[in-house]
């Protein structure tokens, strides 16, 4: 595909988009990067800590329901939530692989084993989901707030929702968390899939009862078939991952479930002991949330880092060039399919771009081939298995001290070695736990070049 004029004279400036363009890894620092409190006010005029706070107390409500249908909550009394490890051996074997210094301690948050859905998106996917089915049960009178909503899983409220349909389009994770979801509570599903979605995510849900309709094309066409779709069907409901508020609040919450269990783990997040975050980055909407609630309650004591592959930083360029959800990668040369399928996205969410535009700290790229390293990595040190995408998160604690633009971004921001010798570094794992055994073996098996 020929590059576009405008994607022309952005790599004729060089640097990070000539990077891009050569499809070389690298790191790309946000050139709007803000003090929290001078974007503070501008934010909440659009998501506010009582929006997210809000997702909160619904999740709370509906933990009884969860908790009696997914008897893998019980741990967690209905929390849909996953572990914070500590993971020093893979640390470890980062710096040696990399031949660099890790300061601080590095954590796993494993969203990779979240129930239900196994990957980040049971957390806006489900959230999402649960919200629909309380707004259309409290309107037609079947229950209020303040009742107990074990009666979610009883038989009238399965055939009320039976009388609608949820669609959503998707590279795979978001498909499964809403399909599953849906199907449990009664709805009907239909998931439209891009091309790179596995096929054993078509084939699960398919054993759900769920509509899979497949696409020849990439994740924004079957975002746009499936929005048309559930148009032109007034009983259809349409979980729109380009522009959700709902699911970005799901996202959201994980900040203050986070922060909890670092303060269980007896971990101070100040500004003496900065927090740095690395999240894999798709079209934005998960990572988006997760960095815009850790930076509502950590202000500029926790840095955000957004983890594309090389093929796909379609995150960083509608940040990079200002021209947000009208960016795709394609025009810039870009158009092979990416092994890490749940980050294939062409064009960013444009809600995500704008509101974490001064929130976030930087994106850093990554090649395909590493991302299988890494999980062959973290099984041997650790023992724990995550999806190839999940993996994209290791390039961070791996490069920021190693590029120039990191370390500028360091120095720039008062991170002396002294604080970061007291850091937290958290590689957040976004999926994992429904990958079935021999798509394990393939992936344990699978190398490439680079
Ligand atoms: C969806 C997903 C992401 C990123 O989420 P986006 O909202 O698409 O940015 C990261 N990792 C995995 C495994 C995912 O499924």
């Amino acid at each position: 595909m020929a590059v576009k004029e405008y994607a022309k004279e952005f790599i004729a400036k060089g640097g990070v988009f000539r990077d891009i363009a050569d499809q070389k890894e690298t790191l790309w620092i946000n050139d709007r990067y803000l003090p929290f409190d001078m974007v503070d006010a501008l934010c909440q005029l659009v998501v506010t800590d009582e929006d997210i706070e809000d997702a909160a107390r619904r999740l709370d409500r509906f933990a009884p329901y969860i908790r009696k249908c997914f008897p893998e909550t019980e741990e967690d009394r209905g929390l849909i939530e996953s572990p914070l490890a500590e993971i020093s051996a893979m640390k470890a074997a980062i710096e040696k692989d990399s031949s660099c210094v890790i300061p601080g301690r590095l954590f796993l948050k494993m969203d990779s084993h979240l129930p239900i859905a196994g990957s980040v998106k049971a957390r806006g996917g489900i959230y999402e989901v649960l919200k629909h089915a309380e707004d259309l049960a409290i309107g037609a009178g079947m229950i209020t707030e303040n009742d107990n909503y074990e009666r979610f899983a009883d038989d009238d409220f399965r055939e009320f929702f039976g009388r609608y349909t949820v669609q959503v389009g998707s590279t795979g994770n978001l498909g499964l968390s809403i399909g599953i979801m849906s199907a449990f509570l009664g709805f009907k599903v239909k998931v439209h899939m891009s091309a790179d979605a596995r096929q054993w995510k078509k084939d699960l849900l398919r054993s759900k009862g769920v509509e899979v309709i497949e696409y020849e094309d990439d994740y924004s066409k079957a975002v746009l078939e499936g929005r048309r779709d559930s148009d032109r069907d007034p009983s259809s409901y349409f979980v729109d991952d380009e522009y959700s508020v709902p699911l970005f609040l799901g996202y959201a919450v994980a900040a203050a479930r986070t922060k909890k269990q670092l303060e269980e783990k007896g971990v101070t997040v100040d500004a003496d002991h900065p927090l740095i975050i690395y999240v894999p980055c798709g079209v934005g909407g998960a990572p988006g949330g997760i960095c815009y609630g850790f930076k509502r309650l950590f202000k500029d004591s926790v840095h955000v880092f957004f983890c594309e592959p090389v093929l796909f930083p379609s995150v960083l360029l509608g940040m990079a060039t200002d021209m947000h959800n009208a960016v795709s990668v394609n025009d810039f040369g870009l158009c092979e399919m990416s092994e890490a399928d749940g980050l294939a996205c062409a064009s960013p969410s444009g809600f995500v771009t704008r509101i974490d535009r001064n929130l976030l700290s930087g994106d850093f790229t990554i090649v395909d081939g590493r991302l299988y390293d890494y999980m062959r990595m973290l099984k041997e040190t650790e023992d724990i298995l995550i999806e190839p995408s999940s993996c994209a998160a290791f390039i961070g604690p791996a490069r920021l001290h190693e590029y120039e633009a990191g370390k500028a971004y360091l120095h720039l921001n008062g991170l002396t070695p002294e604080k970061l010798a007291n850091c937290v570094q958290i590689c957040w794992a976004t999926g994992g736990r429904l990958v079935p055994e021999d798509i394990w073996e393939k992936y344990m098996n699978t190398h490439i070049e680079y």
